[in-house]
């Protein structure tokens, strides 16, 4: 796929643009990652379960790719953390016999170290951007015409002498991965051909992934052990495995290492994640919000200086599985306990005939 240049640009020295572009390759990495969690990465489509339409569609779209010989379009994969949107750009590389370079948004402080990885693309390369939404605007504006063009537009020096740069870039396909699908500019968010939203795994998924995994591992376990561990994972394999491995702990240091139902309670209950899969935190945020803001409405902010916990890790991580289940509802006026949430916790919500505001009763 070659692209035309119509534009006549003053050519820079490769000095001068290894300069803007800077050296490093610390901001890319070929993926890092914990031994184990790799070892329990799925490698293939076949492997990955669940996720269907999507995991179709971009079969077919790597397969028509594949045999035009052109580049994937770009991919936007959005959804909650550990749902496997890392995997699934690993998976896309492979079925396309691509390489794989991954980075993520915060990483890239400067425009100069986004074209230093832009640059050392391999013809149909994947590259992989984890919170697409935290890269710098900066950064963000190299991608506009690397993306649309394969090329990049860069600004060598300042003031009366500073010069407009071209430099081609072979072919690639930019997947980038986001929590917050709505904090992308709408440029960027333009420039990807396919967008997918990965939804929470159903219990029957996280059972598979549970008995993959402990395959994996070497792990006997029981089928209800794997339904229970499925029950109480939040919808989420990154947590299913987690889970899993903490179990297994359990299981080697007061059991003969087999992973019993009995075994995985006494776990999960040392664990502190109840019936609903719920942990500490999400408690201790439903009860903030219950027992210190009479069941709100919350602002985010609030609530965060509450719980002495980041405000991203609140959106991101806490409250799109407590939203999903109907703990939690966001209003225009901030976050309130549903009544699920109340008698969860064990509180009565008792509303008052005029208002809107919920009185509670401790039952406790
Ligand atoms: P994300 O990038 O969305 O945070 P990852 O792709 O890093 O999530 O997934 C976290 C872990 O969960 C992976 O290492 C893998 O073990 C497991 N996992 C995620 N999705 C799947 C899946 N569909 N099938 C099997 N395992 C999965």
């Amino acid at each position: 796929m070659k692209n035309e240049n119509t534009r006549i640009v003053p050519q820079a020295s490769d000095s001068e643009v290894q300069s803007w572009i800077g050296f490093s390759e610390a901001a890319s990495s070929d993926g890092g990652d914990d031994i184990l969690l790799r070892s329990l990465r799925p490698q293939t489509f076949a492997e990955y379960v669940g996720q269907s339409i999507v995991k179709d569609q971009l079969r077919i779209a790597c397969t028509a790719a594949s045999k035009r010989q052109e580049s994937l379009d770009h991919i936007l994969l959005h959804g909650p953390p550990g749902l496997g949107k890392t995997s699934l750009a690993r998976i896309i590389a492979a079925e396309l016999g691509a390489g794989f370079k991954s980075t993520s948004g915060p990483v890239i402080e400067r425009p100069g170290d986004l074209a230093a990885i832009l640059t050392s693309l391999e013809p149909f390369d994947v590259l992989f951007i984890d919170e697409i939404h935290r890269l710098p605007r900066v950064s963000e504006e190299v991608l506009y015409s690397a993306m649309e063009d394969f090329e990049l537009d860069i600004l060598i020096g300042q003031g009366p002498s500073a010069k407009s740069v071209k430099v081609d870039l072979k072919p690639f396909t930019l997947i980038g991965a986001t929590t917050r699908s709505g904090l992308l500019t709408s440029p960027l968010r333009d420039r990807f051909g396919i967008t997918h939203r990965l939804h929470y795994y159903e219990e029957a998924d996280l059972v598979a992934v549970i008995t993959r995994s402990a395959a994996l591992l070497g792990v006997v376990l029981a089928s209800e052990a794997a339904t229970e561990i499925g029950r109480r994972s939040r919808g989420t394999p990154r947590i299913a495995n987690r889970l899993l491995r903490r179990v297994r702990d359990y299981a080697d240091a007061m059991n003969n290492g087999e992973i019993s139902l009995a075994i995985t309670q006494t776990a999960l209950a040392a664990l502190e994640i109840d019936a609903c899969g719920l942990d500490r935190m999400d408690r201790l945020l439903l009860s903030t919000i219950i027992d210190k803001f009479e069941g709100g409405p919350v602002g985010v902010d609030t609530l965060s200086a509450a719980l002495g916990e980041d405000k991203d890790t609140i959106e991101d991580m806490y409250e799109p599985y407590l939203l999903q289940e109907g703990f939690l509802a966001r209003t225009r006026r901030g976050r309130e306990a549903t009544e699920r949430a109340f008698t969860h916790l064990g509180h009565t919500l008792k509303r008052t005939n005029q208002g809107t505001l919920p009185l509670f009763e401790d039952t406790q």
